[in-house]
């Protein structure tokens, strides 16, 4: 799915329309505040970022985004459209750049080419027990079958998978997961650890998150020797 995170409802809705209709699964978001919750949950394949957004800057949404492991292309658009403006777009991450005003059909043609790229690039699935983790599509499967659950919960265990047991320090889980920024405390992550607790007691229980004292947390998958 493309996500494109754009506050100007004339071009979020022409361009969310006019995708869609070349058979592009598009979701249109105006504000970035949902977008990592929207890539946690999986299945963004492609980021369409405008800049300019009312909660925020885009090139700190890509940082974060890059911070957290995702990897997928994302296409900056942008009013602003010197050669520094570019230069630190690229540096926060960005793939690709398209000044405003654009022409449809030459954002259609990038598009096209970054879903094609994303494709090849995505690295490997990483499996860890029952657990398939697809880093590139921000997504964890179980058995084949797709996991849902809260974001943030569902964010942790796919950090937690692609490290596949190994003991993860709980700073580093609160960086990645919730940006390097946030002013959350322990009690935040811990409530989310519970929400993924409860979760996998639910529908995976060979699953298990355990936290050591001191030294991180970790997920531990019973049919794994
Ligand atoms: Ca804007």
């Amino acid at each position: 799915m493309i996500l494109l995170v754009e506050d100007d409802v004339a071009i979020g809705s022409s361009v969310s329309q006019g995708l869609a209709a070349r058979g592009f699964p598009i979701r249109w978001l105006r504000r970035g505040a949902e977008l990592l919750d929207q890539v946690n949950a999986g299945e963004v394949s492609v980021v369409i970022l405008d800049l300019g957004l009312p909660d925020g800057d885009g090139l700190d949404l890509c940082r974060q985004l890059r911070a957290q492991g995702h990897h997928m292309p994302v296409l900056m658009l942008t009013a602003r459209g010197t050669l520094d403006d570019r230069l630190e777009g690229f540096e926060a991450g960005t793939d690709d750049y398209l000044p405003k005003p654009f022409a449809f059909a030459e954002l259609v043609a990038r598009i096209t080419v970054m879903a094609r790229r994303a494709q090849q690039l995505a690295p490997a699935p990483i499996s860890f027990g029952s657990l398939s983790v697809d880093q590139a599509k921000g997504q964890v499967l179980r058995h084949g079958e797709k996991l849902t659950m809260e974001p943030k919960a569902h964010a942790l265990l796919l950090q937690l998978a692609a490290r596949r047991g190994a003991l993860m320090p709980r700073q580093t889980l609160i960086d990645t997961v919730w940006g390097e920024d946030s002013s959350i405390t322990d009690n935040t992550l811990d409530v989310s650890i519970s929400i993924l607790r409860r979760r996998l007691a639910q529908s995976a229980p060979e699953l298990a998150v355990r936290a050591i004292k001191g030294q991180g947390v970790q997920l531990v998958c019973s049919l794994i020797p």
